[in-house]
This record gives structure tokens, C-alpha cells and sequence, in this order.
């Protein structure tokens, strides 16, 4: 819906337009609610990212009414672990992963949303909450339900009083896209002695490079130094988009609903960007939050937010013990190197495929 004539009540408000105000906007339209969205950016939005799509996350996207198509993005058939001197991988139990540009995944959420009929406000940001609704430049609209999807600095979290989280562990991330042929039919995490690079296939012919450490001063060139087999490949490509960063912030918090106000994606707490998670975490919570607000149930979300949370977050301590431990990675990737099938057996885990979260 787009209409010049602003309107100025609705039932659910979302704040914020990234993938996870664009999914709980979608999946509350499909459940009859008048959704306004508003974000100050202009689509499509782009951000730091390793813009891998998990098996899982893909089957979150199904229940949002969206298919991925091979023309916008790349499939990748698993996982591969590397360090210096080892290589093992492991294939999805169920079907691909995909590779997708970030701006190439909110213009398809967005479409998706102005095809259900939410009503899109860009270039607009909240600045404040009010007694029956939110604050839009100035003007009050007046909602229902108050969805924060305003990302991991969340405003709306810190004014509905929902702020309380134990000390956030943040690592730093630097992102550039390839012009490249990808050479790798799986997502490559490279583990260097104090950062990972990973590699996800983003087109037939370009692929993403990311480097994630605890470092906020290491940058993407100076760890490809020490990645030969990496730096050899990209030293020779053209980069197509500069180098941008982002924080990575692994936190979770108490409670994720207060009065009608309910938090969504990194809003609501995150994962270490190395599990690939955090997407389909939106986007399960997406469902979530509209079924519970369809039965008026917000302790319904609660739980159902603690459930989902519960994998990845497990499985993100996890890789921040690798990233911690030198003496501790090397045992694991020459035990998962000895024996594959273990490693089969954690990503299974790791994409929900012995451990359903809904
Ligand atoms: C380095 C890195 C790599 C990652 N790699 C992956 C990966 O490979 N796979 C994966 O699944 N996940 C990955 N993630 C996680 C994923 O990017 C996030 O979980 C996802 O972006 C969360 O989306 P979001 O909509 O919650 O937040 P955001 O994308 O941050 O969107 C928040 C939006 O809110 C808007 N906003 C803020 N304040 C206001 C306001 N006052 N009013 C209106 N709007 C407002 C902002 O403009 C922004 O558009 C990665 C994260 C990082 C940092």
C-alpha cells in the first residue's frame, strides 16, 4: 500500500525496515493486522554482512510467503572449516544454503511487503514512544502493538525499559564483494590465529569476504596477508563494493515484550555473526510474533523467542571458544579432520535438522 496521505492509526507499528521489521511487517499483514513500518533509511538497505542463508533460514523465508530463485542469489552445498594446514567439510542434511547480497534480500522483502499490503514509510524515523502509540517525526500515530526491529542499538528497547542484558561480547567485522568466480561450493570459514575469514558465494561470479575478530583495528587486507590461500585468490579480482564495517554482538536479554511493545531480530538480542544465524532467527521470530499477536499472547512470543534463541546461541559460544583457544581449535579440527562425520553431525545440529526449535 502506498497512499500521499499519511495515515495516523494502525494496529501493529513496526519500527525499523530491515529484515527483521520487514518479516514481522509481512507476517503481520498475512494475519489480517493494518501494519505501518518506518524506517529513516531508503531501500534497499545495505549493511555489513556475510549474506549466508542457512537451510533453515530458508525455510523460515518459506513461511513468510517468499521463495528464493537462483537468479538473485548462489547456492552452497555446506560448510568447510579451514586453517593453515587443514580442510574439512560437511553438507547441509537438508538441501543448500544461499549466498545473497543484502541489498538483493531487502528489495525482495521489501516487494514482498508492499505486495501484502503494509504501509512503508522511508526516510521517517521514531523518535519516541507515547502513551497509545509512537512519535514519527512529530507526529503521533497511534497503535496496538509496537514491534522494535531498530537493530542492535535499539532505541524503542532502552525506552520501553526492556535494556537489561549481562555485558555483550563484541567482535568487528570488515566486509568487501569480488568480482570472482567462486571456487568453493561450500561457505568457507578460514581460522586465522585471532580472527576467522569467511567466504560465501554470493553470484556466479562474485563472491563476499569477511573478517570478523576481536580487533576493532584489523582490517580486511592485513588478515588476508596471513590467509594465503584466500589472499591468492582475491589479490587478483577486482573488489566491487569498498570495504565496510560492522560490531557483531553476541547478547541476550530478559525479557523481549513489555505492555505492547515486543522486540524482533538483533533488537531482541543476537549471536555471534560467525553462526550464520542471525537471519533466520528474524525470521522464525517474524512468525512467532504475529501468531502471538494474533491470540493477544505475548507470553507466547516469550517463549517461543527463548526456544529459537537457544541453538544458536549454544552453538555461538561454541565458535567463540575456537576463536578463544588456539591449543583448543587445533584438537578440534584435527579430530573433525580425522573424523568427518562429526562434523556432518554439528551442522545438522547447528541448521536444526536434529533439534527442531518450533
Ligand atoms: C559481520 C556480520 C555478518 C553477519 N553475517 C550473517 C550471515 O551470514 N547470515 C545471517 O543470517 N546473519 C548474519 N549476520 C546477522 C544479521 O546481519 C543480523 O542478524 C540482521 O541484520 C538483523 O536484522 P535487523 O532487521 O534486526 O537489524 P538491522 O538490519 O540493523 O535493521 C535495523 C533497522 O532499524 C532502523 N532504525 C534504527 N532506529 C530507528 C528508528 N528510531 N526509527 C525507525 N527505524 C530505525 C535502521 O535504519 C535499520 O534499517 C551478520 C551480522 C554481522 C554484524
Amino acid at each position: 500500500m502506498s497512499s500521499s496521505t499519511h495515515q495516523h492509526e494502525t494496529d501493529v507499528f513496526v519500527v525499523g525496515g530491515g529484515p527483521a521489521g520487514l518479516a514481522a511487517a509481512i507476517a503481520c499483514r498475512d494475519r489480517g493486522f493494518r501494519v505501518i513500518l518506518a524506517d529513516p533509511s531508503v531501500p534497499p538497505i545495505d549493511k555489513t554482512c556475510g549474506e549466508g542463508l542457512m537451510p533453515d533460514s530458508l525455510s523460515a523465508l518459506t513461511a513468510l510467503g517468499i521463495s528464493l530463485d537462483e537468479s538473485r542469489c548462489f547456492p552452497f552445498r555446506g560448510i568447510r572449516f579451514l586453517n593453515r594446514s587443514r580442510s574439512v567439510d560437511a553438507s547441509f542434511p537438508t538441501g543448500n544454503g544461499f549466498g545473497i547480497r543484502r541489498t538483493a534480500l531487502h528489495d525482495i522483502l521489501t516487494q514482498r511487503a508492499l505486495d501484502a499490503g503494509v504501509y512503508l514509510r522511508w526516510r521517517a524515523c521514531v523518535r519516541g514512544l507515547s502513551s497509545d502509540g509512537v512519535n514519527l517525526d512529530g507526529q503521533n500515530i497511534k497503535s496496538r502493538w509496537i514491534v522494535a526491529a531498530d537493530g542492535q542499538n535499539s532505541q524503542v528497547r532502552r525506552w520501553a525499559g526492556l535494556d537489561t542484558s549481562p555485558p555483550a561480547v563484541r567482535r568487528f567485522a570488515f566486509r568487501k564483494h569480488y568480482r570472482l568466480a567462486p571456487w568453493t561450493d561450500c561457505m568457507e570459514i578460514h581460522w586465522g590465529p585471532t580472527f576467522q575469514i569467511y567466504i560465501t558465494p554470493v553470484a556466479a561470479d562474485e563472491v563476499c569476504v569477511v573478517v570478523i575478530s576481536r580487533d576493532p583495528h584489523l582490517r580486511l587486507d592485513e588478515a588476508l596477508d596471513s590467509v594465503p590461500q584466500v589472499h591468492d585468490r582475491v589479490a587478483r579480482a577486482v573488489p566491487v563494493t569498498t570495504e565496510r564495517g560492522a560490531v557483531s554482538v553476541t547478547r541476550r536479554f530478559r525479557n523481549v515484550t513489555k505492555d505492547n511493545v515486543a522486540l524482533i531480530g538483533d533488537a531482541s538480542g543476537s549471536v555471534d555473526a560467525i553462526t550464520g544465524e542471525g537471519l533466520c532467527l528474524s525470521f522464525r521470530q517474524a512468525t512467532a510474533l504475529a501468531d502471538a499477536l494474533a491470540s493477544e499472547n505475548l507470553q507466547a512470543y516469550e517463549s517461543a523467542h527463548r526456544r529459537a534463541m537457544r541453538r544458536p546461541a549454544l552453538m555461538g559460544q561454541g565458535m567463540l571458544l575456537l576463536d578463544r583457544s588456539s591449543w583448543l581449535r587445533n584438537r578440534i579440527l584435527s579430530a573433525l579432520t580425522y573424523e568427518p562425520s562429526i562434523f556432518s553431525g554439528l551442522l545438522a545440529v547447528h541448521v536444526g535438522a536434529s533439534a527442531h526449535t518450533r
